[in-house]
């Protein structure tokens, strides 16, 4: 057995970043970035009035002072002349402002009568000018790599990008291995459940960017397992589900290691998850072995694949991101085991879930932390601050 953290850097080491494919702006969110992505203009590209109101000089801008309007100046529709001396310009949000002016007096501090303004007794000290590439300047760039998120979009767009380079999304195989196990919508005999890690885990996947692809059930047969494997081939990521015990029907390892699979690690000091596996096939691609328990399986998801997947894609490796908070109640000593612990985050403190079997999808399904718990942990009092994950 080896701890999360030595798990976690094997696993770094069977990952290799997938390649690049181009995408238009509007498909991009959530992909992560390749190359850097440069501005082609400066934004604003003029210096632009950030209210509307009146342009003039601001040598001219005293109180009471009566000036004479020669134009409008509106987004989209500049002023085209320069304004002299006693002169002011009509202008609204986004208009350049004209040549001569360097100062917007809000139409809130002036009075209009005919082609005459007055400006009022106190003006707003503002100048309301937004400075030519005061948001980014032609060439400057946002640098790969970097998720994409919507605001990322609408910074792309504004520097006139309408195609990026994104890393293609991994494909990842899931192989759910179980003569137990039928597909939702089936109808399970007796002694069957429904197969519930695959769309958990595809539903995890997908979200954070790859390709998922579900499998059909392997049989706890060596053929069905070995056909199953064969499905897979093409996959960047291979994940098994189950079967990865030493139960007499558990036959992931024994069927991937015949095919060649150069085993990393098998077995990590964990709750939920010990029988995790992982090793690189003979296609090169890489595999996961997760524990067949629905709990474990979602997460192994979250602690392993998502911090892995991150490589696929291209970003920096690490372990998932901790944040801490202190608990709503006491809490038992830890045993041996790394404990990823189902919790919930309310109004800034953590409840623990009662129940932490691993089969329990509806206790999963109520958390929103999974609170870590080192190993050999002591007991600890309401209020101590601890690790958890978002889930
Ligand atoms: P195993 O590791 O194959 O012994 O499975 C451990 C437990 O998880 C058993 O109760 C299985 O029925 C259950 N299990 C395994 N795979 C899945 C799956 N894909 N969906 C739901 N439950 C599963
Ligand atoms: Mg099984």
């Amino acid at each position: 057995m080896i701890p999360v953290s030595a798990a976690l850097d094997q696993l770094f080491q069977l990952v290799t970043t997938v390649g690049t494919e181009e995408v238009p702006l509007a498909k991009a969110n959530g992909r992560v970035l390749r190359a850097d992505a440069v501005a082609r203009r400066d934004q604003p590209p003029f210096d632009g009035s950030a209210m509307d109101g009146y342009a003039v000089k601001n040598a001219e801008a005293v109180p009471g002072a009566r000036l004479t309007v020669i134009g409008e100046s509106a987004a989209g529709h500049g002023f085209a002349d320069t304004v002299g001396a006693g002169q002011a310009v009509r202008i609204f949000t986004g208009a350049p402002v004209p040549a001569g002016t360097d100062r917007v007096i809000i139409q809130e501090d002036v009075s209009r009568d005919g082609d005459t303004i007055t400006l009022g007794d106190t003006l707003d000290q503002g100048h309301h000018i937004r400075p030519r590439g005061v948001d980014f300047a032609d060439g400057s760039a946002l640098t790969a790599p970097r998720l994409l998120r919507p605001a990322d979009i609408a910074l792309l767009a504004a520097m006139n990008i309408p195609a990026v380079t994104v890393s293609r999304r991994p494909t990842v195989a899931l192989i759910s291995t179980g003569d137990e196990l039928v597909m939702p919508g089936g109808t399970p005999g007796p002694d069957q459940i429904m197969v519930s890690n695959t769309f958990g885990l595809a539903a995890l996947l997908r979200d954070l960017g790859a390709a998922p692809r579900m499998l059909p059930i392997a049989r706890d047969t060596q053929p069905s397992l070995e056909m199953a494997f064969e499905l897979a081939a093409d996959a960047d990521l291979v994940v098994t589900i189950g079967g990865a015990s030493v139960g007499d029907h558990d036959l992931v390892g024994k069927v991937a290691a015949d095919l060649g699979m150069a085993r990393s690690f098998y077995k990590v000091a964990m709750r939920p998850g010990k029988p995790l596996m992982a090793g690189r096939l003979k296609s090169g691609a890489m595999m996961v072995g997760l524990p067949g328990n629905p709990v474990s399986a979602m997460v192994c998801g979250h602690v392993f694949l998502a911090p892995v997947l991150r490589g696929f894609l291209g970003l920096p490796m690490g372990p998932a991101p901790r944040r801490r908070a202190p608990l709503a109640a006491d809490l038992a000593a830890n045993g041996p085991r790394e404990h990823y612990m189902r919790g919930t985050l309310t109004e800034g403190a953590v409840s623990l879930a009662a129940q932490q079997d691993s089969s329990l999808l509806s206790v999963l399904s109520s958390a929103n932390v999974l609170v870590i718990r080192p190993p050999s942990a002591p007991a600890v009092p309401a209020g101590t601050m601890v690790d958890y994950i978002e889930i």
